[in-house]
């Protein structure tokens, strides 16, 4: 008989994935099912990649599962001896119907635990900065559900110092009525915050009599929640997280998959909606004989010139599969920047030459100094790349084998999320490029059409250049040609152009 899985009804937070518990985040690395709704981050999903996903949209419109459905589900797969997750929005007990699903689960002999979670209130208290309890203002706190307000006896929690209402939105006007006639100020300061804790984040201040008609005003749509009460005054002085720099930006992060991650969580430190649309996947080369020919002959080399972290990668992945290992090398090393000269010092290795501007151009000046003649020089890179650094080493005197190194493909799944960026009904606010391919790759899977009015941020001048070629203007240029530099390059653009 198999034995039976268990059930982890677990709390993924308000929607900063941040905001997961350290119990929550390892159990979703473990998970073989995930069973989630519209609540869910992405982010929470990618922690399992391997697990199988089933989506139980709770929308308030398209009631997609019916409860029973979904508690049928979780002992399903917990008796086929599943580690199921039940990934919750918030905390599985604050309006979240957890209590029904695990009825379900013990009557069906299934055993489980529950994982607390952000819930929204909290989430929400923190990223808006107001704080639900506070000494000069408040000492009750209420977590209000606004679903039906008719069953809600107002002369008592309408009167609560602080009231956060969940699902309120719909009914809001009705509900501010009813407060107002059962004797709360109409004056009380109140808000509502849609997708609060995300870098999309809505906020929307007024009063128990206003907030109705500025709400319907710009549409806001679920979820949301309302605070109301004097606490919600305090926000003026304690908001920290739309104050961050990039808040309210969305910026495209082209970079390879394996490369976005240090660029787009910086840019999400600083407040940004970061969208990660990879335009470059890499690959081992087609036909490894001429690189595996070159680690052969390893100690004939005077030069090895690296010009990207994935030309040391692969060569090192190469190297690892031959016989042969570092203790061939005799040769100096070039690093074309700082973080490919990291990757080599990583390995213990001494880097002999950094150019002083990271481009191929002070590269070749740097090594018109010394004298190459006959000297053998091996450049380990991609096959599609720019021949400057090769030709001006060969008029230099030197014997330069240029091998392929990687290839370049275009990622899986890049061409869903280029679609959906362009059916988006607002445009990016800033696109990245920290290459010519990236440059290139966009293109060619997005068009141009999405880059109109769009800022551009490149990360130097051979990428600007490319950009410009293909009829692009460049907004930002990074200074120096890093990832810091064109964090910074952005963060200033952001502050002097709006
Ligand atoms: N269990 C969840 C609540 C689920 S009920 C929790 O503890 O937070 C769904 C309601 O939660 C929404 O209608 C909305 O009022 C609130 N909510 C959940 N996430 C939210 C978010 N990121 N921003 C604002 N409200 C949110």
């Amino acid at each position: 008989m198999t034995k039976v899985g268990k059930v982890y009804l677990v709390g993924g937070g308000p929607g900063d994935p941040d905001l997961v518990t350290v119990k929550g985040r390892s159990l979703l690395e473990q998970a073989q099912v995930v069973v989630y709704d519209n609540l869910a981050s992405r982010e929470l999903l990618a922690l399992a990649p391997n697990a199988l996903h089933i989506y139980v949209g709770k929308k308030k419109s398209d009631h997609a599962m019916p409860q029973e459905e979904i508690s049928r589900l979780l002992v399903e797969h917990a008796l086929l001896g599943k580690l199921v997750v039940r990934l919750k929005g918030g905390d599985p007990f604050i309006f979240g119907r957890g209590g029904e699903e695990m009825e379900a689960l013990v009557d069906a002999g299934v055993p489980y635990e529950v994982v607390p979670g952000v819930t929204a209130a909290l989430g929400i208290a923190a990223y808006t900065g107001v704080p639900l309890t506070h000494r000069d203002h408040t000492s009750v706190v209420s977590f209000v559900t606004g679903h039906a307000p008719h069953q809600i006896d107002w002369s008592k929690v309408g009167h609560a110092e602080t009231l956060v209402l969940y699902m309120g939105l719909s009914n809001l006007a009705d509900i501010s009525q009813r407060m107002i006639s059962a004797g709360r100020n109409p004056d009380t300061p109140a808000m509502a915050v849609r997708w609060a804790t995300r870098a999309t984040q809505q906020t929307i201040t007024g009063t128990l009599a206003t907030l109705p008609e500025l709400v319907e005003k710009v549409q806001m749509k679920p979820p949301a929640t309302i605070v109301i009460g004097e606490v919600v005054g305090l926000r003026e002085k304690l908001n920290w997280f739309e104050k961050l720099p990039l808040f309210g930006k969305q910026i495209v992060v082209t970079r390879a998959a394996a490369q976005a991650g240090t660029l787009g969580n910086r840019l999400h430190e600083l407040g940004a909606e970061v969208v990660e649309l990879p335009v470059i996947a890499f690959a081992p080369p087609l036909d490894p004989t001429p690189l595996n020919l070159a680690i052969a002959n390893l100690a004939e080399y005077d030069w090895l010139i690296f010009t990207s972290t994935n030309g040391v990668r692969y060569f090192l992945d190469l190297l690892d599969q031959s016989p042969y290992d570092l203790r061939g090398l005799r040769a100096k090393l070039c690093a074309i920047g700082p973080a490919t000269a990291k990757e080599l010092e990583a390995l213990h290795l001494k880097v002999d030459l950094i150019p002083e501007e990271y481009v191929g151009e002070s590269l070749v000046e740097a090594m018109s100094k010394l004298d190459l003649t006959r000297k053998r020089i091996l450049i380990p890179r991609a096959a599609v790349a720019r021949d400057v650094v090769p030709d001006a080493l060969l008029r230099l005197g030197a014997i330069v084998d240029v091998v392929e190194t990687y290839r370049t493909v275009v990622p899986a799944g890049s061409e869903a999320i280029a679609k959906q960026l362009l059916s988006a009904a607002r445009k990016p606010d800033w696109v990245t490029f920290t290459s010519s391919s990236t440059v290139k790759n966009f293109l060619v899977l997005a068009g141009a059409e999405l880059l109109s009015d769009v800022n551009i941020a490149s990360i130097g001048p051979v990428t600007s250049a490319t950009a410009r070629m293909h009829g692009l203007t460049v907004t930002v240029e990074a200074e120096p040609h890093t990832i810091e530099g064109l964090v910074d390059a952005i963060l200033l653009g952001a502050s002097t152009l709006h």
